[in-house]
């Protein structure tokens, strides 16, 4: 069946992956089909905001951005608390990288199947993966499966969350921007765990970028064009 103009809804943070998943659900459910959303949840670093809006602009698709505002309450985790080191630390009680916000990708994800059931939208895409994932147990597919069981009893809806990155490689996502042509709109993503631009290159949000596209054979425009 074709899913040309069902309704979409694509969680997009700005980054390289849920940029690719914006131009996956474009090509599987036609662009005026696709709306995307972001969370401003105190994320340390704003321009995560200003890229999603970027790349939705780019792709000539809705934007809206929900604000979030509990996370930095929640404290504890590198990603809203600057005063955290981010470097990839592990926490010694959970054995998860500090960058782990817990619950962030279930309450983004339910927000997200709220803010669609609203409009009658029965697709929602993100952009997680659960191979070369950092260790994010909300990224694995078991854990979807059993949210989106969730989302549908709860809402009484026939809601759908597609992950299209989840079986593949940093490399296989570049590979698949490429075929997407996706790859010009990856110069306005943010991937950087340490915010700056151009990207500092030693996080290991930059790190595992890089090897991405090296292993894809393919040059990345955000650092090709600084
Ligand atoms: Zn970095």
């Amino acid at each position: 069946m074709s899913r040309q103009n069902q309704k979409a809804l694509v969680l997009l943070s700005g980054g390289q992956d849920s940029t690719t998943c914006l131009h996956w659900a474009i090509r599987e459910f036609g662009r005026d089909a696709v709306t995307a959303i972001s969370f401003d949840y105190g994320q340390r670093h704003r321009i995560e905001l200003e890229c999603a809006a970027a790349v939705a602009e780019d792709a000539g698709v809705a934007h809206v951005c929900l604000p979030i505002d509990t996370f930095n309450a929640l404290g504890g985790d590198a990603l809203t608390e600057s005063a955290i080191e981010v470097e990839g630390a592990i926490d010694d009680r959970t054995g998860l990288p500090n960058t782990f916000v817990p619950g962030r990708n279930l309450v983004f994800l339910t927000y997200a199947a709220a803010y669609a059931w609203q409009r009658d939208v029965p697709n929602l895409v993100t952009g997680v993966a659960q191979t070369d994932y950092s260790g994010y147990p909300d990224c694995r597919e078991e854990t979807i499966k059993a949210l989106q069981q969730a989302l549908r009893l709860g809402m009484e809806s026939e809601v759908t969350i597609h992950t299209p990155l989840m079986h593949l490689s940093k490399k296989e996502t570049v590979e698949l921007a490429r075929d997407l042509g996706a790859l010009d709109a990856m110069a306005l993503t943010h991937t950087c765990y340490n915010g700056t631009r151009p990207p500092c290159g030693q996080c290991p949000a930059c790190r595992l970028r890089a090897k991405g596209f090296e292993e894809a054979g393919v040059s990345d425009p955000l650092v090709a064009d600084v």
